[in-house]
């Protein structure tokens, strides 16, 4: 920090003040975690200032014999762990994993001659009545994601982003009196909509998903199974997810973050058949320019990292943690969506405190808890203000939190709420983000947070 201090201190010092706040607060935010030491300063290096356009061994750029031996040994290692055919780890984050994955599986499936002439790299025989054709083609094929109040992500199909834009897209629910996955209906719905794309996997759906059964679906209506584990890859990677529960087998291709359960670098990963390996392998440049060789190197140590008995205990500690944080909620009465958790994040209804996600979130964060608010199905208060806040156990199991203490996070965030009231609007009307936190509770609540943090 001494040396950031002398250019520009103020980012020191934000730095510091980013790490003195992770440590002290509770982060239950089910997309974070922290990264081991070695995987953060694996980032911090001269790879950093290294361009490699290309793949491995087939580069736009000379002097990549190194970045060609962390690709690979990235690469090498996620095949390894997943067991997949084929690992493609330039990805910078999710949303281009999917992306990657999206191109890759239209290159490969759309029958089209103009796409051929492209794929063939004939790019200059294709005339304009050409690329229109081509547009036409790729402009029409169908996605089916899950929606987003029933937990699916942005870009499984959502229509303000770009896959629900360069799809006709379809979603499915949750079952409206369980809130689970109900793949009879999902069933019907691709047999009516005929997908080009299934697309199974979640960002805030607290349960397991049977990806023996997406694919069955999938190849009923000739469709391709794409799984996006970004939420669970670490769930995956350290045994917890097995059989039927494990997508790597059973997808066509899969889709990842590393730095969510998996506890890498933040980026992303896709896993995939042979089949799709080639197309997948044109990430770059069809949708990626130059790979982060910082943040590949930093992949192949989290997934070193990942490959041990340690990471596979931690896996299973943050499943079990899970339900340690359901069973207190509901042991104090709290409302959960589908009633529960099997992997690493429950979802709060706080609608039964009288409060909004957005207002729940808020007064969390003034007691020290820090989560994210998300929709609940089909929520009443849409995707800003919510009716949920959504919590997860990877980054406060990582740092040593069991049962006894999930308990008490429970504990403390029911204390909060039931001591929190909706606010109103300066023109006194009722408001779904202002709120009134009770006195002293958020003392009382870091005070218990700051020794458990110890
Ligand atoms: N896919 C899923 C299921 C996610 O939950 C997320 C992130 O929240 C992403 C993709 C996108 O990841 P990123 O933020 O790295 O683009």
């Amino acid at each position: 920090l001494e040396v950031i201090a002398s250019v520009e201190p103020r980012i020191a010092e934000a730095t510091r003040q980013e790490l003195a706040d992770q440590r002290g607060s509770l982060k239950l935010i089910a997309s974070e975690n922290y990264a081991s030491p070695a995987v953060l300063m694996t980032m911090g290096t001269w790879f950093s200032d290294k361009y490699a356009e290309g793949t491995v061994g087939h580069r736009f750029y000379a002097g990549c014999q190194n970045v060609d031996t962390v690709e690979s040994l990235a690469a090498e290692h996620a095949r390894e762990l997943f067991g997949a055919p084929y690992a493609y780890v330039q990805p910078h984050s999710g949303i281009d994993a999917n992306l990657v994955a999206f191109w890759s599986i239209l290159a490969n499936r759309v029958e089209s001659p103009y796409l051929q002439k492209l794929q063939a790299k004939n790019v200059n025989e294709l005339t304009e009545a050409d690329w229109e054709s081509l547009r036409h083609e790729l402009g029409n094929q169908r996605l089916l994601g899950m929606s987003l109040d029933a937990g699916g992500h942005l870009t499984h199909g959502f229509r303000p982003n770009i896959s629900g834009k360069m799809f006709h897209q379809q979603q499915y629910g949750t079952d409206p009196a369980t809130g689970l996955l109900d793949y009879d209906a999902v069933a019907a719905k691709a047999r009516e909509f005929k997908p080009l794309i299934l697309v199974a996997g979640y960002s805030a759906y607290p349960r397991r998903v049977d990806f023996a059964k997406m694919r069955e679906i999938a190849d009923e209506v000739g469709a391709v199974l794409m799984v996006d584990m970004a939420h669970f890859a670490g769930l995956v990677a350290g045994k917890v997810f097995t059989g039927d529960e494990n997508p790597v087998p059973h997808a066509h291709v899969v889709t990842t973050t590393t730095h969510k359960s998996l506890r890498g670098p933040r980026g992303g990963m896709v896993l995939a058949q042979e089949e799709f390996a080639a197309d997948v392998d044109r990430g770059c440049p069809m949708v990626l320019g130059g790979p982060l060789s910082h943040v590949m190197a930093a992949k192949a140590v989290a997934l070193a990292e990942a490959r041990t008995t340690e990471f596979q205990a931690y896996a299973q500690k943050v499943a079990d943690n899970a339900k340690s944080l359901a069973e207190g909620f509901l042991s104090r009465g709290a409302h959960l969506v589908t009633g529960g958790t099997d992997n690493h994040l429950v979802l709060l209804d706080v609608s039964s405190f009288g409060l909004t996600g957005r207002q729940a979130e808020s007064a969390l964060l003034d007691a020290g808890v820090v989560t994210n608010r998300n929709s609940v199905p089909a929520d009443p208060n849409g995707a800003w203000y919510t009716s949920g806040v959504r919590l997860g156990t990877p980054a406060l199991t990582t740092r040593g939190f069991g049962h006894d203490e999930f308990d008490t996070v429970a504990e403390l965030i029911v204390d909060v709420l039931s001591n929190t009231e909706a606010g109103t609007t300066k023109a006194g009307e009722p408001s779904k983000a202002s709120y009134v936190l009770g006195d002293g509770v958020a003392d009382r609540v870091t005070k218990r947070s700051a020794e458990m943090l110890d």
